[in-house]
């Protein structure tokens, strides 16, 4: 670790100045994470994908003398799957993030083998080296991991799917419910839990320094892609990049077998918040598993839709469709082998324990924000794209 940076952590001492190994920083969390550690810490960031176009202003402006922060980030073009460089830069860092993953629900059911090795054995060596080089590690599992409520499974009209023992999810006392193995949607999950069990036992067995984090439906600006403009035109990202692109298009919001799931949802930079304090409140965060969401911002995927098309009619300034949605099958949408988790509350009582953090911002203000710069930056294009003649 470098010279201290004059600023303090949760107990009242100094934090010093560190390396990060931040693997899958090109992505949309990492892209999130480097802008914050870029403008508020002193910290260097060794940035590590395949991809680098959400971090492109940041490398730019690294190498520029002066900046402030010139020389703290350096992009590393590494596939983890197979490069010996790995193992070098964690040993350089005093900290490794990994973010890396394949996380797309599309994916989950129609590419299960890469969402295994992805999420399972890619993430091996990574474990591996921190464990055996005594450097601290924090991995992104996700709250999928919980699967099912065990309300789920009650009647829909019995008295206990209202007892919070019932659905809200904790991280040390709630089961871990995934569907059949045919149900293919469940690979990420359960490769995930494999992981973190794996991580567990090499802290429990051979100290490694660990971090667990359960994200709870982070949502913002840079998130996944806009089918045809720069991602693939069949491509399938998660619901808000969806929905963003039927708003952008004029097109209804397709909801899912009725869009009954719910989901909780959390404004990125709140959630980016709690990464930091974990990242510089090591004493505070070593050995926990932390949800990290937002309880308050609950809503059912069909209420999301609703909202998201009032948001972006008053952010875009055009009419609201008349009928904003329409129902699809999950078989059509997503392919055989879909299933969903039916609700997902996080508990908050470690997060606020060991860290104090509370997330910030509501649902409308986190969808104006978002939809905002979704307007600002695919509008033009999709304009531009559905002008364009097709090929006879
Ligand atoms: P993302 O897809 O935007 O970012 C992942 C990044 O990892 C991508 O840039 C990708 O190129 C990179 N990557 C994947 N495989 C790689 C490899 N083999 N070598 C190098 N780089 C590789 O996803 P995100 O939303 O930023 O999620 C980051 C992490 O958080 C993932 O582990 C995900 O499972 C977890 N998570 C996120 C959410 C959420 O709400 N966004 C929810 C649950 C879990
Ligand atoms: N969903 C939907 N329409 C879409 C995309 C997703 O109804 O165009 C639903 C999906 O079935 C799930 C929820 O939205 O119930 C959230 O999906 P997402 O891909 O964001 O990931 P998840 O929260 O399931 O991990």
């Amino acid at each position: 670790m470098a010279v201290a940076s004059g600023r303090s952590d949760l107990d009242g001492n100094p934090i010093k100045a560190m390396t990060i190994c931040m693997i899958g920083a090109g992505g949309f969390i990492g892209s999130h994470l480097c802008e914050k550690l870029m403008s508020e810490t002193p910290h260097t960031v060794l940035a590590l994908d395949v991809y680098n176009d959400k971090i492109r202003h940041l490398l730019d402006d690294a190498g520029t003398a002066g900046h402030p922060w010139a020389g703290r980030i350096h992009f590393h073009r590494i596939n983890i799957k197979h490069d010996s460089r790995l193992e070098g830069l964690i040993k350089m860092s005093d900290l490794t993030i990994n973010l890396a993953a394949i996380c797309t629900p599309a994916d989950y059911n129609t590419r299960p083998l890469d969402t295994i090795y992805s999420n399972f054995i890619d993430a091996l060596p990574v474990v591996k080296y921190c464990s055996e080089n005594g450097k601290r590690l924090i991995h992104f599992s996700t709250c999928e991991i919980y699967g099912k409520t065990i309300g789920s499974f009650l009647p829909k009209d019995h008295p206990l799917r209202q007892d919070l023992e019932f659905y809200v999810l904790k991280e040390d006392v709630s089961p871990c419910i995934f569907g059949p193995i045919e149900k293919q949607r469940w690979s990420y999950a359960c490769a995930k839990q494999l992981i973190e069990r794996l991580i567990y036992a090499e802290g429990a067995e051979n100290g490694l320094e660990f971090t667990i984090v359960r994200p709870f439906n982070w949502i913002g600006p840079r998130m996944d892609f806009i089918p045809g403009i720069d991602g693939p035109s069949e491509g399938v990202p998660r619901v808000l990049a969806c929905f963003s692109n039927n708003l952008l298009r004029g097109e209804p919001l397709k909801l899912v077998d009725g869009g009954q799931s719910q989901r909780t949802f959390v404004f990125i930079k709140d959630a980016i918040e709690a990464v930091l304090l974990m990242i510089e409140n090591p004493a505070r965060a070593n050995s926990h598993i932390f949800n990290v969401g937002n309880p308050n911002n609950e809503v059912t995927v069909k209420q999301l839709a609703e909202m998201m098309s009032e948001v972006y009619s008053k952010v875009s300034g055009e009419r609201a469709r008349e009928v904003p949605t329409v129902d699809v099958s999950s078989k059509e949408f997503y392919g055989e082998g879909y299933d969903d988790s039916d609700k997902r509350i996080p508990d908050m009582t470690i997060i606020n324990r060991q860290l104090g953090w509370n997330p910030k911002t509501s649902l409308w203000d986190l969808l104006e924000s978002t939809l905002t710069y979704q307007h600002r930056t695919y509008a033009e294009a999709i304009k531009k794209a559905v002008a364009k003649p097709t090929a006879s």
